[in-house]
């Protein structure tokens, strides 16, 4: 049987909240009886975009992560949920229900993904139901998607077996699988946000002149194993990314033509420019 997913691209989300503005545009003020209780205008977002800054000026990048309830299969908010007011339907979507689950303020806690937000007003737990009501009558895609303007946001409804597919084979990942709670909202190029990269400018003084070296052999080393190779650009930089934080220390070894070998020592917590380097 046929399940949705949600994808998400980190490298083509521009933080443009196009997906949390049209998805509070479905839900603030309105009901759908046995999907949703209308969503609080402030103080809610369904669709929550998380944001991380790696490196130093000038070598710095920005990843944005649009999060959302993950309608994990095994939901921990569902067993701390009483009177069955948490539901798992057969499509893969989670629904909290809107009448069940008043009053029900530990589901907030329970959610490990912080996707659940408490509605005073209502007293009542609400998260993103998927646009269930929507699917339902035939739509094919969610609010978020069809506002996305990069195609960043995509949900798909697929077996089991090919999102696994899909998943392996394009190196999609999901937040926190440590837990065991299967989430269906899957990441593609996830590494913008978790892991970190060391970079340099190497440059060279001739005849009094500093210019950017390019083609500059760079190598990093790790307990004395070469890691990664690369040349500099016509700027001089060079840019090891993908690297895991807080992994420890490494070298950074350059030959540019023309000048003595240099290496550089680094110990690597978070994304590290080492600046201009001079050779
Ligand atoms: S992300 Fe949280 S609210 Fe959504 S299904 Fe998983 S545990 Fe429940
Ligand atoms: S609409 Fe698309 S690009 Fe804009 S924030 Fe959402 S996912 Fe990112």
């Amino acid at each position: 049987m046929k399940k949705w997913n949600l994808l998400i691209d980190v490298a083509e989300c521009t933080n443009c909240n196009n997906c949390t503005l049209a998805t509070m545009d479905e839900y603030v003020g309105n009901e759908f009886p046995g999907y949703a209780a209308p969503m609080p205008r402030l103080g809610h977002r369904w669709i929550d975009i998380k944001q991380k800054e790696r490196g130093q000026s000038p070598m710095v990048d920005i990843a944005y992560v649009p999060t959302t309830c993950n309608h994990c299969d095994d939901a921990p908010c569902i067993k701390a949920a009483t009177d069955g007011a948490i539901r798992k339907r057969q499509d893969g979507i989670v629904i909290i229900d809107p009448v069940k689950a008043k009053g029900q303020k530990q589901l907030v806690d329970a959610c490990p993904y912080g996707a659940i937000w408490w509605n005073e007003e209502l007293q009542l737990p609400q998260h993103w139901p998927f646009d269930a009501h929507l699917l339902d009558s035939g739509w094919t895609q969610t609010r978020g998607q069809q506002s996305c303007p990069t195609g960043a946001m995509k949900a798909i409804s697929v077996e089991d077996d090919e999102m696994a597919r899909m998943a392996k084979n394009e190196d999609l990942v999901v937040l926190k699988p440590e837990l065991g709670t299967k989430p269906r909202v899957y990441y593609r190029n996830m590494w913008r946000y978790t892991t970190a990269f060391i970079g340099g400018s190497v440059s060279k003084q001739v005849n009094g002149i500093v210019d950017c070296v390019e083609g500059a052999k760079v190598r990093l080393k790790q307990s004395g194993q070469t890691m990664a190779e690369l040349t500099t650009d016509n700027y001089g930089d060079f840019k090891f990314d993908k690297l895991p934080e807080e992994s420890g220390a490494y070298t950074v070894e350059i030959e540019a033509p023309g000048a003595a070998p240099k290496s550089i020592d680094v110990t690597l917590g978070t994304s590290t420019y080492l600046g201009e380097i001079k050779v």
